[in-house]
């Protein structure tokens, strides 16, 4: 079923979370359902625990970024992503509230898109803890394409105040 990405392929980074359930196996499935649909994993950071923020109490997610390349455009990407989450029983019930798995585009390249239903760079990118540091493991000289900071120089900045521990399972 995956055909291989196109030679000039731009990395794209992806970000995995889960905090309901059984976190781990959400996020390994998630991981075997992206390469069967063609998303080719360069480089995968290490699962992080990351305390939830910006939204009501709930339990600790755990995270995880992958660096590949794509078959899929940015928004048939996305549909993509979004199909896995309902594969793995994702509800979108509440905003930002607990879910199974989430998969969201980082970057893709240095495509910058603001369309209703995709925002690139991810516009949580420049503050958010709980995906710079994931992403710091496999992309830390990504220049931010709007910011023209890396991702380094982004999390650097210190970011938001939630905690970010690593996770041996
Ligand atoms: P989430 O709750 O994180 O799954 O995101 C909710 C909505 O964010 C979805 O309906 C997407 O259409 C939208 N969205 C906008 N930009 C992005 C992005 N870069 N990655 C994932 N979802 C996005």
């Amino acid at each position: 079923m995956a055909d291989s990405s196109p030679p000039d392929s731009p990395p794209v980074a992806l970000l995995l979370g889960s905090n309901l359930g059984d976190r781990a196996g959400f996020l390994r499935r998630a991981r075997e359902s992206l390469a069967a649909c063609g998303f080719d994993v360069v480089r995968a950071s290490e699962v992080f625990e990351t305390e939830p923020v910006e939204c009501g109490p709930q339990p600790p997610y755990l995270n995880q970024v992958l660096l590949g390349t794509s078959r899929h455009g940015p928004e048939a990407l996305l549909e993509v992503c979004q199909g896995i989450e309902r594969q793995q029983g994702r509800r979108r019930t509440a905003p930002r509230g607990p879910r199974t798995l989430d998969v969201d585009l980082l970057f893709y390249g240095s495509r910058v898109v603001a369309a209703p239903r995709l925002t690139l760079p991810h516009p949580a990118l420049p503050r958010r803890r709980s995906l710079l540091v994931p992403l710091a493991q496999v992309a830390p000289g990504w220049p931010h394409p709007v910011l023209g900071k890396t991702v380094l120089e982004l999390l650097r900045e210190g970011g938001d105040p939630g905690w970010v521990r690593g996770w041996w399972g």
